[in-house]
């Protein structure tokens, strides 16, 4: 490491070389961001940026993109212009920049007249570092003049997989994003996603006409997420039992499917002390911004979203991101849990899934608008999702794999912590479509509670009105409990050995498979059920704040206050202060001097300059 400077000079001031080049991006990155070293395909990446070459980077989220073209934009000559579709975040993303004493700015729909002007003419007259834009603004005439007026670093395309007509993040105006290749065919250009399919990357080069572009291609793994898939039972209180348990006053994301259940499962959680707000496209887009703005700043609030929420969020401490229904594809639930841990500790991605989901959406699908490819394409998709909740194996090696990466078993997901037992189930599954046909011999279909009934033997009000107990399969299945045969019911619609209809009351028929079961030609392999009650393997999970002793944790308490204290005063997000892993470094290595405190990752010279000292007082007390 080398020695801190004994001054703090001014990050806006590019430092040049004794020679009078430019800084190098592996200087700059120590001076300003306060890093050491260089992630994974970082530095190449800036390299070639730097050179003035294409580059087409896909990135895990965390995984550390924003330093990809924020470097580059720092070295090269000239402002760095970004475009990004979050609008609603870029304020924080300025001001994060600011707090690094990075010159940055933006230009979209949000600002008025002055402050537009003001932008404009920081970036006419080279006092810009960078410059964030959405993407309607390309649109306009008046800002193609304005950025052929200046000089221009790079262009950054994020959240690139916009422009994938496939995906649902969509937006329109990426399409014409090949604009800026043609009007400043020089200047190079990088586009980021953390999207990771081959269709994606593909369609991205494609569309933005990357044709000289390297492409980058990082491993899809986030080792710092623990996942795991439980029986669903009562959703609500399994979800507060696992946040008291593991993650008391941490911050979280809980996505549900409708809206009502958004605002159900914030009002249950905020009853039960944990707080908490609600986020769907239904709320007034006020509320919406004022729940997302508190989320991002205040520390351990837990925010209860619909899939609306979250694209883009850079909030680095989420510990936690909890499903309370199905995600409809592998890719949903990929990039939704990986909103949790982007500093890198220990976090959990949670699901809870059962019979009823599978129901639900294979009837979301039946009932979709569009052509029968479309719904083929959306039953693939669950499909793979089925398969991911269902297997007896790794979850983040068949995680991988549907990303085309391989991996090994990786220790740190409920399969890996307490394998899961399979059982065979064909004899139970022959019971459960013999049932089936049964009924559909009398011209009758039923759903899953009142099958299973059936075959429990169970004498209700309403297998007694049907007459059903005179059924040859009535209690032929009293050997199994009803918890477990839900989740055969649910393991061979996931197999595609049962079927439930569209007609809204999830009746069971079979499918072009299912004789192949009841004939014994095919033998089905089961996951066993979780007891209700199990918990997962404590012992291995670790949490953000474990390792800390118990001196370093006070410590870590003392600097958090001070940390949302001062975040309060400026009116920023906690993490543009100081990121919980810069806290938790100071904690443990308690710095008593300005030189020393600079040696830490993610102390640069600014914010050095404007904490240094206040820090040290609160280390001194
Ligand atoms: P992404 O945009 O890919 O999701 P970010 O750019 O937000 O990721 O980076 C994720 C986290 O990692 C941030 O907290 C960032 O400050 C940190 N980070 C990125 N690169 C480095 C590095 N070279 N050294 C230390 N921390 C880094
Ligand atoms: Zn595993």
């Amino acid at each position: 490491m080398p020695p801190p400077p004994s001054t703090v000079d001014d990050a806006r001031t590019r430092a040049p070389l004794a020679d009078g080049g430019p800084e190098t991006p592996l200087a700059v990155l120590r001076r300003v961001f306060g890093y050491q070293d260089f992630r994974g395909d970082q530095a190449e990446i800036i390299d070639t940026v730097v050179a003035g070459g294409d580059a087409l980077v896909l990135m895990p989220t965390g995984g550390g993109k924003s330093l990809c073209y924020q470097v580059p934009a720092l070295v090269r000559p000239g402002t760095g212009v970004v475009v990004s579709p979050l609008i609603a975040l870029m304020q924080d993303q300025v001001d994060a920049l600011s707090a690094l004493g990075v010159r940055a700015g933006f230009l979209n729909s949000t600002q008025d007249l002055a402050e537009r002007r003001r932008v404009e003419r920081a970036f006419l007259d080279g006092t810009l570092d960078l410059l964030y834009l959405a993407p309607e603004r390309l649109r306009v005439p008046d800002t193609l003049d304005l950025l052929e007026r200046g000089a221009i670093a790079l262009f950054a395309i994020d959240e690139a997989h916009c422009v994938s007509q496939w995906g649902h993040d969509f937006r329109p105006d990426y399409l014409q994003l090949s604009v800026l290749h043609e009007r400043w065919p020089t200047v190079p250009r990088i586009a980021l996603t953390a999207t990771a399919t081959e269709a994606t990357h593909a369609e991205i080069a494609e569309r933005l006409q990357l044709t000289a572009a390297r492409h980058f291609v990082a491993s899809f793994d986030r080792p710092n997420i623990q996942y795991r898939i439980v029986g669903k039972d009562k959703p609500r209180a399994q979800l507060v039992d696992l946040l008291r348990a593991e993650h008391p006053g941490d911050a979280g994301i809980v996505y549900c499917l409708s809206r009502a259940s958004v605002e159900q499962t914030a009002q249950h959680l905020v009853e039960h002390g944990i707080p908490a707000l609600p986020y769907h496209a239904g709320l007034d887009s006020r509320v919406r911004a004022a729940n997302q703005s508190r989320f991002l700043r205040e520390d351990g609030l837990v925010m209860v979203a619909t899939i609306a929420f979250g694209m883009g969020i850079d909030k680095p401490d989420v510990r936690f991101v909890a499903h309370l229904d199905l995600p409809k594809s592998v890719e949903g639930y990929y990039q939704e849990t990986g909103r949790a841990g982007r500093d890198g500790l220990p976090s959990t991605a949670w699901l809870a899934y059962g019979l009823q989901d599978v129901v639900q959406q294979r009837r979301m699908i039946d009932t979709s608008e569009g052509d029968a490819t479309h719904r083929r394409r959306l039953a693939a998709h669950l499909d793979a999702m089925l398969a991911l909740c269902e297997t007896v194996t790794c979850r983040r090696v068949q995680l991988l794999a549907y990303f085309g990466q391989t991996g090994q078993p990786c220790g740190n997901c409920d399969t890996c912590l307490a394998p899961p037992e399979a059982w065979d189930g064909t004899l139970a599954a022959q019971k459960l479509l013999s049932a089936v046909v049964r009924l559909d011999q009398r011209g009758q279909r039923y759903g899953a509670g009142h099958v299973v009934d059936i075959l429990l033997g169970k004498a209700t009000p309403r297998v007694g009105q049907l007459g059903h107990e005179t059924l040859s399969v009535f209690g032929i299945g009293a050997d199994i409990s009803e918890g477990e045969w839900r989740g055969v019911v649910r393991q061979l619609l996931a197999q595609g050995l049962l079927a439930v209809d569209a007609d809204g009351y999830g009746t069971l028929r079979l499918t072009e498979t299912s004789p192949d079961v009841l004939r014994g030609t095919r033998s089905v392999l089961l996951r066993r059920e979780a007891p209700r009650t199990a918990r997962p393997a404590r012992q291995s999970t670790r949490t953000a704040t474990s390792e800390l002793g118990a001196d370093a944790l006070t410590v870590f308490e003392r600097l958090r206050a001070w940390r949302a204290a001062t975040a309060k005063t400026k009116g920023v997000p906690a993490y543009v202060v100081f990121h919980d892993a810069t806290l938790r470094e100071i904690a443990t290595r308690l710095p008593t001097t300005l030189a020393e405190l600079g040696t830490i990752s993610g102390v640069g010279v600014t914010k050095l300059d404007t904490y240094g000292a206040e820090l040290l007082e609160v280390l001194a007390a």
